[in-house]
């Protein structure tokens, strides 16, 4: 068996690894457009930092794995054909501002139509708003030379920074395809690709539009819940209690659980605010106003998340940061990635910036070339598409600077953001980092990292979201 898939991003490039892994005897292709991508991962620097994949890549590529710009070849020869390509927000036209923008897919699913020349299973492995599936089919099945196509859908569970542990041991693996025989057939097909390492209870299959709304779902879900448990600790700031033990307190009830409630400076990634978006563009199109309502509120308190923490900063710092050094520790959206995609450190920083501070930027996998690009990007307003929000119009080079290490952004300062929860943040000497620091030395701990008891006997003056402020 041949498996292609399209697209060697965060999803494709891991997930592809993890099958070559697991099923020797399958000779796995991952092809993209992008030839920086394609030799990145054919070399000793992968074009993703993730925990553990490196390992996973070296074991197999040259062997079973391969990574390839030879898109069209590798696709006619598979069996199976991944779609794993980019499905970003509309910023232009009809649904600009929410729905998915499926050009990618679009153009993926007419080369899938032109080159092959034998019956495939071709699997929705992007996030795609319900009822792609059909849009697909349209497209496979008017350009056929008397081909088969069977379109499953098999979204992606996995989260940056755990990735290689998630697909080792996915909570599970959905597939949804047609209730026709063939539909069957081709589910039965992918599930024992899978059934290599993974159980049968764990295998989930529905129809084709329940695993397309599942994926939507899934991540609207935990959005919610960092929104539900954010919008308590403003809440916890206003009346003294403390978010971390509001959290532990509700974490107890079965019914709840205790995962995914840390208080934080928001959320951030490529693909929460982006499939909610969908979501909401979804329940529009289907005249469904109050429910989109209801998911729109979610991105609308992480937006005000953000805001909140800049405004305390600011408020914080006697009313101003203009002219100060502030730190920033942390760019990357969450600890164990140098993905900045919709990171919170974007917006908090464009708020400081907009006050005139001078930042120093410190992430352990960010490059300065990310974090320049990031900055100078225009923010998109989803609630006003035909707006493009300037970045923040006084920045310019001297406001800010990337550096290597924590301390040498730090020495000087006025004040320390935590915006990633890497564990080096917990480690550092804080009364060296004090002892380096502008007097009175702020941190405003957007992750929860630090012990704020320890730091205020050292000194500092504290602020950690959700918690009782610094008297
Ligand atoms: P990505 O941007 O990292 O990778 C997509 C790749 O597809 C790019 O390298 C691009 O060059 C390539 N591509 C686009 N069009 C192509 C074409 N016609 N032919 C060949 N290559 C093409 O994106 P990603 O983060 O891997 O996400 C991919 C999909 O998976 C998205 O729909 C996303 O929502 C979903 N997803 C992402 C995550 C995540 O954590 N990043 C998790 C689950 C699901």
């Amino acid at each position: 068996m041949k498996i292609c898939c399209i697209g060697a991003g965060y999803v494709g490039g891991p997930t592809m690894a993890v099958i070559a892994l697991k099923c020797p005897e399958i000779e796995v292709v991952v092809v993209d457009i992008a030839a920086p991508r394609i030799n990145a991962w054919n070399s000793d620097h992968l074009p993703i930092y993730e925990p553990g994949l490196d390992d996973v890549v070296k074991q197999c590529r040259g062997k079973n794995l391969f990574f390839s710009t030879d898109v069209e070849k590798h696709v006619a020869e598979a069996d199976i054909v991944f779609v794993s390509v980019n499905t970003p927000t509309k910023t232009q036209g009809l649904g600009a501002g929410k729905a998915a923008d499926l050009t990618y897919w679009e153009s993926a699913a007419r080369m899938i139509a032109d080159v092959s020349k034998s019956d495939k299973i071709v699997v929705e492995k992007s996030t795609v708003p319900v009822k792609t599936a059909e849009a697909i089919e349209r497209i496979l099945t008017h350009n056929r030379k008397g081909i088969n196509f069977n379109i499953l859908s098999n979204p992606e569970f996995l989260a940056e920074g755990t990735a290689i542990v998630d697909l080792f041991n996915p909570d599970r693996v959905l597939i949804g395809g047609r209730e026709t025989p063939e539909g069957q057939k081709a589910i039965k097909t992918l599930k024992d690709v899978y059934a290599h390492w993974v159980s049968d209870d764990r295998i989930l299959c529905t129809n084709l539009w329940s695993a397309e709304l599942s994926k939507l779902a899934a991540n609207a879900f935990l959005a919610q819940r960092i929104s539900s448990v954010n919008a308590m600790s403003a809440l916890c700031e206003a009346t003294g209690a403390d978010v971390s033990q509001v959290s532990h307190s509700i974490g107890t009830d079965s019914r709840i659980g205790p995962k995914f409630l840390n208080a934080s400076v928001g959320f951030g990634g490529s693909c929460f605010q982006k499939d909610i978006l969908n979501l909401v563009y979804i329940c529009e199109c289907n005249g469904l106003p109050e429910v989109a309502n209801y998911w729109k509120q979610v991105i609308k308190v992480n937006d005000y998340q953000k805001t909140r923490f800049v405004n305390r900063v600011v408020s914080s710092m006697f009313n101003t940061v203009s002219g100060k050094k502030i730190a920033i520790l942390g760019f990357a959206f969450k600890k164990d990635t140098g993905d900045t995609r919709e990171t919170p450190a974007i917006d908090v920083c464009k708020g400081l910036l907009g006050d005139k501070a001078k930042l120093s930027i410190y992430d352990p996998q960010v490059t300065e070339e990310q974090i320049t690009r990031d900055l100078s990007m225009k923010k998109f307003d989803w609630d006003h598409p035909a707006h493009l929000q300037p970045s923040s119009p006084t920045t310019n080079n001297k406001q800010v600077s990337v550096v290597w290490d924590a301390y040498e952004a730090i020495k000087d300062a006025h004040g320390i953001c935590i915006l990633t929860e890497w564990d080096e943040f917990k480690k550092l000497d804080y009364q060296k980092v004090y002892e380096s620091m502008q007097k009175p030395a702020f941190v405003f701990d957007g992750r929860n990292v630090v012990d704020a008891n320890k730091l205020r006997e050292i000194g500092f003056i504290v602020y950690s979201i959700g918690k009782p402020l610094d008297s």
